[in-house]
């Protein structure tokens, strides 16, 4: 890298992205370009000889950005949102121009202890309990997503069991989480050679907010134990995917406790709202658990990629993940001295992801964190006030944090068959705008609209105009419904 040549193109390209924020309401939220469009843009084949960084800004206007979604678009309220924030981007950038690769602690000391630290520090800013700590048994670990994170914590407790059971009880171990958990424990599942027949999806019901209900859990544990099968962990949410439901965890986490349980806690959205003392009650009974994702990349300003995992013990994921070939023995990790990353995770590469998470938590501090949460927070309940206020929508679950579910009620003759082609027929024309993007879920069996709040740059003024156009479009699909 030639430290002239870098610092003249990157100013180049910190000016590129500062216009793209500048500019960014200016482009339809959701990309409008059809499947395929780039093959035709681009040469077939890499260039012979070196073209100028001009000429590749220039092509990146006008080929690669109309075919971005633009996520930090204050208009953007599509799944969760996935924050960056100046802190994010400096952190970002340090660690792209550092560039190590920080497997072991011998291969950028600063990577490993940095990283302990910074989760240390965020562990006491969402008060989880002391055994989480990298100063006692456990400690934190940045995985690239939460997918990761539930991962590694299947493996670490599949593990543990058959190191007493035996590898033979592999078929019988089961694995519960609730109809509402995010589709990564059943891949997480699938990698760990969990039976197809033995993860316990447990119906949550709409009355009570589609959260576990603690004696469904029971009573599949005790029909487990019955048939012979052994129960090895519970995958909770706290803030679940489609409505943000909340497991109630201090429930659960008994249950786990008596019966030998790995209580695994996916807070990887709403964890974030925990640094704020009124919403922390939503994780009480995290004691109970074993491990405990939030994904700081989502709601907490830290730029993609950055999803924080605490373990009570750390042993039990070293075990399963640790490997020591000669090439990567030194001193340092041979006596036990450090901690060595690569056996927390999957691959054995790994980015100082620390370093942005670090910027963030000092250049705003914790105040200015809480306020970011709670303005989202109160924005989504003015949303909602709007919802409730149009007699032909209605609120279909109980809002939490930043997302409303919502849907457009059909006219009373017609059927649910009817009110769902009509949702999905509202999202896709609010998209086709491009002035907003919303996605969907079902819930009940409806086709719900999700108006996830938590881009950087959404203001009041954003969600007025999007509930404009939700109410415009809704005007003119009713009518034509009546037609
Ligand atoms: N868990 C929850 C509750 C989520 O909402 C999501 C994604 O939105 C995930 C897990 C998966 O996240 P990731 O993309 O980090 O694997």
């Amino acid at each position: 890298m030639d430290a002239e040549q870098l610092r003249e193109n990157a100013h180049k390209m910190v000016d590129f992205i500062a216009d793209y924020y500048k500019n960014i309401e200016t482009f339809p939220v959701l990309s409008q370009v059809e499947p395929g469009y780039l093959r035709d843009l681009l040469p077939h084949s890499a260039p012979d000889q070196p073209e100028s960084l001009q000429n590749i800004l220039d092509d990146i206007q006008a080929k690669i950005l109309p075919g971005v979604t633009h996520w930090q678009s204050p208009n953007y309220f599509a799944y969760f949102p996935s924050n960056s924030s100046v802190a994010g981007f400096l952190g970002e950038m340090l660690s792209a121009g550092i560039n190590m690769v920080g497997f072991s602690w011998i291969t950028s000391p600063a990577a490993t202890e940095l990283e302990m630290i910074v989760l240390d520090w965020l562990a006491k800013l969402l008060k989880l309990p002391d055994h989480f700590l990298s100063t006692g048994q456990g400690g934190g670990v940045i995985q690239g997503t939460a997918s990761e994170a539930v991962l590694v914590v299947l493996l670490a407790a599949r593990d543990k069991v058959l190191r007493i059971t035996g590898k033979d009880a592999l078929g019988k171990l089961v694995v519960y989480c609730s109809d509402q958990t995010h589709s990564a424990l059943q891949k997480a599942c699938q990698i760990a050679g969990i039976h197809p027949g033995n993860c316990r999806v447990l119906k949550t019901e709409s009355c009570n907010d589609y959260s576990l209900s603690p004696e469904t859990f029971e009573q599949a544990i005790s029909t487990d134990v019955a048939s012979g099968l052994i129960p090895l962990l519970l995958c909770a949410t706290v803030g679940t995917t489609s409505s943000t439901a909340v497991d109630p965890l201090l429930e659960l986490g008994k249950i786990t406790k008596m019966k030998g349980i790995w209580l695994h806690v996916d807070a990887a959205y709403a964890g974030s709202a925990c640094v704020c003392p009124e919403f922390r009650h939503y994780i009480d009974g995290v004691e109970e658990a074993d491990s405990f994702n939030m994904n700081a990349h989502k709601w907490f300003l830290t730029n993609f990629d950055c999803s924080a995992l605490w373990v009570k013990d750390r042993s039990a994921l070293i075990h399963s993940l640790s490997t020591n070939p000669e090439f990567l023995k030194n001193k340092a990790s041979q006596e036990n001295l450090v901690v060595d990353y690569k056996d927390w995770q999957i691959p054995l590469g790994r980015r100082f992801r620390s370093l942005k998470l670090w910027m963030v938590l000092r250049l705003y501090g914790l105040e200015n964190l809480q306020s970011y949460i709670r303005n989202h927070i109160q924005l989504a309940a003015t949303f909602e006030s709007f919802v409730t206020e149009d007699p032909r929508f209605e609120v279909v679950a109980p809002r939490k944090f930043a997302l409303v579910c919502f849907r457009l009620l059909p006219p009373s003759h017609k059927d649910e068959d009817c009110s769902n082609q009509l949702n999905r027929d509202l999202l896709d024309a609010v998209n086709a705008t491009g002035k907003a993007f919303v996605s969907h879920t079902a819930l009940s069996g409806r086709y719900v609209v999700r108006f996830a709040i938590g881009a950087p740059l959404t203001e009041e003024s954003h969600i007025i105009e999007a509930w404009k156009i939700f109410q415009e479009v809704a005007t003119v699909l009713l009518k034509s419904l009546k037609m």
